[in-house]
């Protein structure tokens, strides 16, 4: 059976840890790790764009025509297309260059604007992958540190989305979420983060 972990947050909200692929997901939204051009690449990326069909490619490409490159740390959304998923929210994680070229801020910021972009789609609940650790080459420590945190501030705050959870492919990933998860309660006292176990 694959890794699985659920935290509930103040009694109101919770985030689960899963192994697992991000296609088969049945949450209102998943987020997909893109590349600034919007038109599909390797990885996450190009997964979902096979689940999905042609019309998510579509959708990418308007986007694209219309607002240009999505800069790194922002957050667009399509429609699902043949995912389980309502909709797709597209973002770009920034490549990693030593740690000194505001990878940190700009990997918060992909965390915080498609949570943003789940409210304003009214999403009760979204399924994240492991934003930059892939292709983009993030030191995956680091980067589920700043994940677990990010995501679980705003689901503290109140928020359409309840359930956030974390996709991840391998058990290596798996095991570095699990471990920044159980860090949580030392980086926020003033938050209640409670291991579940999972029926
Ligand atoms: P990036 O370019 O942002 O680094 P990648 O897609 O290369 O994105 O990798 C991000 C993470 O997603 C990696 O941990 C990779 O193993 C993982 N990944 C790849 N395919 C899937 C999938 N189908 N579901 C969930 N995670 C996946």
């Amino acid at each position: 059976m694959p890794a699985q972990a659920r935290y509930r947050i103040n009694d109101h909200a919770s985030f689960e840890l899963a192994q697992g692929n991000i296609v088969e997901e049945r949450t209102d939204a998943i987020v997909n790790a893109a590349n600034s051009s919007l038109l599909g690449g390797g990885g996450v990326d190009g997964a979902i764009h096979r689940a999905a069909g042609p019309k998510l490619l579509t959708e990418c490409r308007r986007i694209r025509d219309l607002r240009g490159p999505l800069p790194p740390g922002q957050a667009v959304s399509t429609p699902g297309g043949g995912l389980q998923a309502r909709y797709v929210v597209h973002t770009v994680g920034p490549v990693w260059q030593g740690g000194k070229r505001n990878e940190p801020q700009i990997l918060e910021s992909c965390y915080c604007h498609c949570m943003e972009e789940a409210g304003r789609l009214r999403c009760s609940s979204i399924s994240f992958p492991s934003i930059s650790t892939g292709a983009f080459g993030y030191p995956v420590e680091a980067a589920a540190a700043i994940a677990v945190r990010t995501v679980v501030e705003h689901l503290h705050a109140p928020h359409s989305v309840v359930l956030a959870r974390f996709v991840l492919f391998d058990p290596v990933t798996f095991s570095a979420y699990a471990e920044a998860a159980q860090k949580l309660g030392s980086a926020f006292p003033h938050i209640q983060v409670k291991a579940e176990a999972i029926p």
